[in-house]
Parts: C-alpha cells; structure tokens; sequence
C-alpha cells in the first residue's frame, strides 16, 4: 500500500498540531461535528432536486462511537461522503494556502512562538485538530451516487493511505484512536460519555441534526419474586441511544434564554474565530419579509480583511436549511465584516444564486439589517466607547472606504460612524462631536493628513491654528484625505485643510498688511522662482505660518498627501505631481536673510533659496532629491 505524502506546508501544520500544547484541544469534536452537519447540508440540500438520495431531512443524523476497549471516538454521518478525489484533495491539503506563511510571519513579527495557539481559530484547520487528541484518525467515506467506499487513514506526518474498503451507505465515519494520557494530559476524557455529552452541549447544541450516541446508564434489577428477607438490590447497566443536541438554531431561540457563552461559542466555532466576537446583534422582522438574523462584529480583523480572498456575506438559511454560504448582498461594502446569519421562510429553498440576488425579499433584508448595524454601531459609539474605539481600530478603514465609494454617494451612511483623532481627542472623535465643541469664532472644521499624529501637531502650519483654541483632526490614514474632499462639508460647516491660505478668515486689516507683504517680497518671490525653476510652482508670502519661516503646500485639486500616496501606490507619476508651492514666512529672521542676500549678493541667496527649499520638502515628509548636495550647502553656510 503506497503511503502518500502530505503537502508541505499540511505537514508543518500537522506538526503543530499533533504536538499542540494549544489548551483548548477540546475543541476538536466541534470541528468534526461540523464538518458532519456540511456534509448533511449538502445532502440535504441535493435531494430537494434530486428524487434518488431517497431520504427525508429527519433521516439525516450523526451518530457519536465511544469505544473504550480499542480506545476509539467515531463520528458517523450519513452525509454526501467523498469520493477517493475529494478525500485526497480535501484531506491531504491543509488549509488556505498562504494562511501558515502567515502565521510564521506573524508569529516572527511578534517576536512570539510560532505557536499553535490561534491556528486554529484564525484557520479553521478543522479536520487536523483531530490530531490534537488522536494518535490515528481513519476516514471511511461513500459518496453519493457511488457504490465504492474508501479508507482514509494516517498516523500524522509520516503520510497517510487511502485505500478501498466497504461501507453499507452512503456517508462518512471518522474514526479516532485516541492518544494515551500523559502527564499533562488526560486524553482518556475523550472516551467518556460524560464528557463528549458536555462538549456537544458546549459547542454544537445548535447543530440542526439530531447528534446521538449509546448512553449507558445505570439501573436496579427488578427485584425478583422470589426474592427473601436477606434481598439486597442488584444494578445493572443498560444502553439508550439519547440525542445529545437540542438541534434548536440559536437564532429561533428566544434572546433571553441565549447565555453569552452559547452566542460566543457559535460565533466562533461556525466563523472560524479564536476570539469571541466584539459584539452581537438579534434581528427579528415580521412584516412585509419576515426574518430572523443574528449578527455579529469580529474582535479582530481577520486577517485576510484587506484581500481579495476576504468572502464578505451572510449565510443564509431558508427555514432552518442552509442555502447559500456567503450571500454577500445581504451585507453593504462598508459593513462587510459583519458575520452572521439571516433565516428566512421568504426565500424559497431552490432558488438560484442568480434569481437570489433578484428577489426583493432579499433587498428589504439587506436595507433593515444595514439599519439595525448602524443604529447598533452609534449606540455603541455613545454608550460603550471603549469598545467602540476598538472596533474602530479593527475596522474602522473599511468604514470609511464608504465615504469614498461610488464618488461619494453612500457618504451619508458611514458620516456618523467615522471618528478622527485630533489635538483635542488622541482616541478619536466623531465630527459631530468636534462641531459640539468649536469655538463659537470657529468657521471651518480644521484638518491635516500625514503619516504620525504625533508630528502633524507640530507642522508648521498648525501653529496658528492651535493658538486659536481650534481643534485639528489628525488624518492619518492615506484615505482620509480622499474621505475630507468626499465628505466636503458637515453640518453646514466646511472641512478645511489647515494648508489652506483663507483657512483662518482675515480682516480688512489682516488682508491689507498681506497684500504690502507680498509686494514688498515679489522681488525675493520672483528670485526664488527664477532660482528652483520647475521644482516648485511659485513662492508665496505665507498666511499660514506662524513662527516657523517656511512650509510646502499645494494649489490645485492634489494634496501633497495624495502624491505621496499615489507614488505608493507604484501609480503613474506623469501629471500626478501636486503643483508645489513655498510658503515663506515674512516675519521670520531667515526671510530677513534672504532678502537682504537676494538684494547684496545673489551667490548667497541661490544657497539660501536652495536650502530653504529643502527644508520644506523635509518638513512635509517629502524625499530630498539630492541629500548629498543638501548637506554640503548647509555645510558651506557654517563658516
Ligand atoms: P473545512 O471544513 O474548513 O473546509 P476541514 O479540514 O475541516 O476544512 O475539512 C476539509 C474538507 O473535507 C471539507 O471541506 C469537506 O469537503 C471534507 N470533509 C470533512 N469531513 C467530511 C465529512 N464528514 N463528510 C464529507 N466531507 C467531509
């Protein structure tokens, strides 16, 4: 018999977890079962269309083994089974590919072990975590349709076989020799009715398949007719097969009678989490549609959020029975961390994907769920703002992706849910709450992007806003500028950059003194043009320094910002430059210095544009173009 080889990165994985200290190993028959129930789903769900699978939904059930004597645990199902292709490509391949680099590489970033211990839960490495618990697992499977049976079978990472073998009907046992206790661990547990009775109630109660086994149980013999003065009780032990689930969906239960730790298990066993979910959410609707969802928000984002391997959707059932896995238009882009469950009767059970995405049903759905995570996520924002500001942090960029998508045009329904942080707020703000707070001089809703909220308080160009007493909001995200222009005005009030010349109003007195300024500086202004050439765009007496004696910005639609962020995104750089300007403090000694060296000697004052030139690009975060040339200029003026 040829043993075959596990793929490479199966078989790291597999290490991991035949070696697992991960102490929640327990978990393992919560995978298995679940892999059953898919099976049964699958099933199920053909013989609506299939007249030959010759089985009703109560027939379909899972069926739980403990066998002390030969130390094994079987899960058997009479699901769709696999045929000796699915077994090799379902079984022999672990995972995603990619998600174990991931893992090390996290595991490396953290400077933490390339430990087992969310594996699992960040993977669904399901059937594996047997090996957590079994030093052999069997797999003997009969799909559907076909009357072959094969046995899957493996020690762990030597290999596995799969060879022919004999199953009455269709479906699948997997058969699990369990390990030998050792000192850290009692594997035996598994072998106890007790115990596998706890752990079916503690993670697949909602299981919608009756999960049975043989319950031994104790009794007293009848006492016989017989029996004399001296009689003393007999026991005996006696077998009955019990259904260990309630089977009832932990959506169709009332929400009072739900624990938290039902919900959090859910959550995490049917989405694949380690960690139990931020938040949960009930929706129930009787009316023109009428549904039940249960909803919830990840803790973490996941981390495959930002990918295209990322499925966004909800599953959704038809009475109980699952129909599509991922039905992504139940959920909008901005709220496509969202996992959950929606179960309808509406939606008739052979519909087509096609036809689903049609149905109106399904679009009054999506609008009141889209409602009902808003008004949860504001209620949130107002009442348990630490939680708030943590699922912020975790998905806060898809949100405001929102604001950008479509031009523009579903601003409107992330506007309340963004938050910023400022010079007022380091954990953020919402924009209402900046407008509560402004001043009543204040016009604008001040804002500047950059890479380092730390710094940005520093710019130059924030000096004279801050000394006013207004807030600024620090942006740090490369989308936040996109979302300002977006977004354009809150509240009737107008977001401004702080870069912006007219971002503080003048007076008459304050425009007139500027105009002086600027005439008196166009010599000086017309130097330094002449000077940087094509570097910049034009040199301005600034309006918007303070102290400092100079800054770059931008006229034009592009941001500085947006530069940089285009460059980084490797776009092509023809035409995407920002129109630069230098801002030049009039007030400042340097300017002083300038004007005096553009008006004595001319040598000295190409050095001196050159540097203040440089010094602006720094400040703005932007590359020197020639740090070598740079330095030796700033060197020569150290004599
Ligand atoms: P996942 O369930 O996340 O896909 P698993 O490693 O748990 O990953 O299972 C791998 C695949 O093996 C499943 O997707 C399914 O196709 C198949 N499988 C596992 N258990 C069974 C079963 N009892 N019956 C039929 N197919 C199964």
């Amino acid at each position: 018999m040829e043993k075959r080889q596990f793929r490479a990165e199966s078989q790291r994985m597999l290490e991991l977890m035949i070696n697992s200290i991960y102490t929640n190993k327990e978990i393992f028959l919560r995978e298995i079962l679940s892999n059953a129930s898919d099976a049964l789903d699958k099933l199920a769900y053909r013989s609506l269309t299939d007249d030959q699978v010759g089985l009703n939904r109560s027939d379909f059930k899972i069926h739980i083994t403990v066998d002390k004597d030969n130390r094994t645990l079987t899960v058997s199902d009479n699901g769709i089974g696999m045929t000796a292709e699915e077994l090799e490509n379902n079984l022999g391949v672990i995972a995603k590919s990619g998600s174990l680099q991931f893992k090390q590489d996290m595991a490396a970033k953290e400077g933490a072990d390339a430990g087992d211990v969310d594996i699992i839960g960040q993977f669904g490495v399901g059937f594996y975590s047997a090996f957590m618990v079994a030093e052999k697992v069997q797999v003997l499977t009969r799909p559907y349709g076909s009357d072959s049976a094969w046995l899957w079978e493996s020690s762990g990472t030597d290999g596995y076989t799969i060879t022919e073998a004999q199953r009455d009907s269709v479906g699948t046992d997997v058969i699990m020799t369990i390990k030998a206790d050792t000192e850290e661990e009692k594997y035996e547990d598994y072998l106890s009715e007790y115990k596998i009775t706890d752990l079916v109630k503690k993670y697949s109660d909602y299981i919608r398949y009756p999960i049975t086994m043989l319950k031994t149980h104790s009794r007293q013999k009848p006492k016989p007719e017989d029996a004399g003065e001296d009689y003393k009780p007999e026991w005996e032990d006696y077998q009955e097969l019990e259904t260990l689930n309630s089977m009832v969906p932990l959506w169709q239960k009332k929400k009072e009678d739900v624990t938290d730790e039902e919900l959090n298990n859910f959550y995490t066993s049917k989405f694949n989490d380690w960690e139990k979910p931020l938040a949960s959410l009930r929706v129930s609707t009787e009316g023109s549609v009428s549904y039940e969802a249960l909803l919830f928000i990840p803790g973490k984002t996941p981390y495959d959020f930002y990918t295209r391997e990322y499925k966004k959707g909800l599953q959704l059932y038809s009475s109980g029975v699952l129909i599509m896995d991922n039905c992504a238009d139940l959920l909008p882009e901005h709220f496509r961390f969202v996992k959950g469950v929606v179960d309808t009767p509406d939606v008739s059970l052979n519909i087509s994907r096609e036809m689903l995405q049609q149905t109106r049903q399904l679009k009054i759905i999506a609008k009141n769920l889209e409602k009902k995570i808003k008004a949860e996520l504001l209620r949130m924002q107002k009442d348990e703002r630490e939680k708030y500001e943590q699922f912020w942090k975790s998905f806060g960029l898809n949100v405001k992706y929102g604001a950008v998508a479509d031009y523009g045009m579903e601003k409107d329904k992330v506007l309340d849910l963004l938050m910023f942080t400022s010079s007022k707020e380091e954990k953020g703000t919402t924009l209402q709450e900046y407008k509560d707070r402004m001043p009543e001089s204040q016009k604008y809703i001040y804002y500047v992007t950059g890479e380092d909220a730390a710094q940005l308080g520093k710019l130059p160009q924030a000096e004279r806003i801050l000394d006013k007493g207004y807030e600024i909001l620090y942006l740090t995200d490369e989308v936040d500028e996109f979302v300002m222009q977006s977004i354009g005005t809150f509240a009737e009030c107008q977001l401004k950059s702080i870069n912006d010349e007219d971002a503080l109003p003048e007076t008459e007195e304050e425009k007139k003194a500027a105009e002086e300024k600027a005439e008196s500086g166009k010599a000086v202004l017309d130097f330094l043009k002449e000077t940087l050439g094509d570097k910049i765009k034009e040199a301005r007496i600034s309006k918007i320094l303070k102290s400092h004696a100079v800054c770059m910005t931008a006229d034009g639609p592009m941001s500085i910002e947006m530069e940089k962020y285009l460059k980084k995104q490797g776009a092509d750089m023809a035409g995407m430059k920002a129109e630069r300007v230098l801002e030049l403090n009039a007030d400042s000694e340097a300017y002083a210095a300038l004007k005096n060296a553009v008006e004595n000697d001319s040598e000295k004052a190409k050095v001196y544009a050159e540097v203040l030139y440089n010094q602006a690009l720094l400040i703005a975060g932007l590359p020197i173009e020639d740090p070598a040339a740079y330095t030796d200029l700033v060197c020569s003026l150290l004599k």
